[in-house]
């Protein structure tokens, strides 16, 4: 691990313009000429490397994103989409056909869950869910027709840390794939180098970081990408969550500051869990030695980037939580959005909103409380100001008991 650095991978690309500019042009085309008929069949067999044919297909701005994810996720190659569920959604589709069989961790983006419990099974594919640290229920619930392991490297809104070393072991063991959403730890935690075998992100949340617009990739090796992309039967191809040229050039340059972004979210979530925490809030954050993950997490990160700008909060009921939340908003210490990775801090009652596809009982199972606040922590300049206006507001809700302080 020592030897690999994402943010280094990244920065060593060099593109340019096509006049010379230090940004790549972008091609505002959906369609490109041919000078000759011949090459334009070759382009449509995939036996014209270089050529363009149609912007579903590929365009030059969007091979450049994947290029550069790809180098940050250690894969051969990668395909950026229209957003994050266009990237699972396709990958899933790709390697899935009817009679086959998915296990996924139960702690997943309420978005994948109605995936995979709702929508997959008319198709006959189905899913078990399971806790993605049981290992012996992993291996138990492994059937012939298995073809997937999918899990969040930390979950969604739980923070739930996986062990991907274990779970790539019992993938070879079985000749599965191991597919993760790394949405929340890009750069702190490589996958790929802990064995997936294919990464996912929204890039909509910490990789884009403005909230401007949704976004996804998938990375993995070129034959699987050629698949997906494939005329006749890619899942990506003819399902066709196309990102638009304009956005994936403004994702890119919002890439370019990732490494200094994730470091300021996860220094200023660091502090705030700490404080929060020893003034007897019930707080869930990787970083705390008290997170049941903890060990793992550093086990398996890159430390330079910290544990990331997520952390929840239980406000015990969601009237208290409801209550917060809009007090936090008017005194501008964040939104009441969902969503995560902006430079504002955002915060939401996931049972009610990012996970409120999840049936009240198993949310109740899986641990997500009504009152459970999600917080994105933003890139405060002053997060000393921040803790003690936020600190202010639960007491005045009475989220926190003032003999507690
Ligand atoms: N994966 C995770 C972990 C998410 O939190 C989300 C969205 O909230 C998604 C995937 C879906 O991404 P998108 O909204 O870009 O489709």
């Amino acid at each position: 691990m020592d030897h690999f650095n994402a943010a280094n991978e990244i920065q060593d690309l060099q593109y340019f313009g096509e006049f010379g500019g230090v940004n790549p042009s972008i091609s505002d085309s959906s369609t490109y000429t041919f000078l000759s008929a011949k090459t334009m069949f070759d382009t449509f067999e995939g036996n014209a490397d270089g050529c363009y044919l149609y912007s579903r297909h590929s365009s030059p701005m969007n091979l450049y994103l994947s290029q550069a994810l790809a180098k940050m996720e250690n894969t051969e190659t990668a395909n950026v989409t229209a957003s994050g569920m266009g990237a699972i959604t396709s990958v899933l589709m790709q390697i899935c056909k009817s009679g086959d069989h998915i296990i996924s961790s139960r702690t997943i983006y309420g978005g994948t869950y109605a995936f995979l419990k709702n929508f997959l099974p008319p198709y006959q594919i189905e899913t078990s869910f399971v806790d993605i640290n049981n290992f012996d229920a992993i291996e138990k619930a492994i059937q012939p027709n298995t073809k997937i392991i999918y899990c969040e490297s930390v979950s969604n809104p739980l923070l739930e840390v996986a062990d991907l070393k274990k779970l790539s072991a019992i993938c070879k063991k079985h000749n599965l794939k191991l597919i993760v959403d790394n949405t929340f730890s890009p750069l702190s935690i490589s996958p790929t180098l802990l064995g997936a075998d294919i990464v996912i992100h929204s890039l909509t949340k910490f990789i884009n970081g403005s909230s401007d617009t949704v976004g996804g990739v998938y990375c993995g090796t070129q034959e699987f990408i050629n698949d997906t992309k494939n005329v006749n039967n890619g899942a990506c191809m003819l399902l066709g969550p196309t990102m638009d040229s304009f956005r994936s050039a403004s994702i890119l340059k919002n890439l370019r500051t990732l490494h200094i972004r994730m470091k300021q979210h996860s220094h200023n979530a660091m502090y705030l869990a700490e404080r929060f925490e020893n003034d007897g809030l019930k707080i869930s954050y990787p970083g705390l030695p008290s997170h049941k993950n903890h060990d793992l997490m550093k086990s398996m990160m890159n430390e330079e980037y910290g544990f990331g700008g997520l952390l929840t909060v239980d406000a015990g009921t969601t009237e208290k939580a409801n209550e917060l939340m809009e007090m936090m908003q008017q005194e501008n210490l964040g939104y009441l959005a969902v969503s995560l990775g902006f430079y504002k801090t955002l915060f939401s009652c996931s049972g009610s909103s990012t996970s409120s596809e999840i049936p009240e009982e198993e949310r109740e199972e899986m641990g997500i409380s009504d009152g459970l606040i999600r917080f994105s922590i933003g890139l405060d300049h002053d997060i000393k100001r921040t803790y003690k206006k936020m600190k202010e507001c639960m007491i005045k809700t009475g989220v926190l008991q003032t003999e507690k302080v």
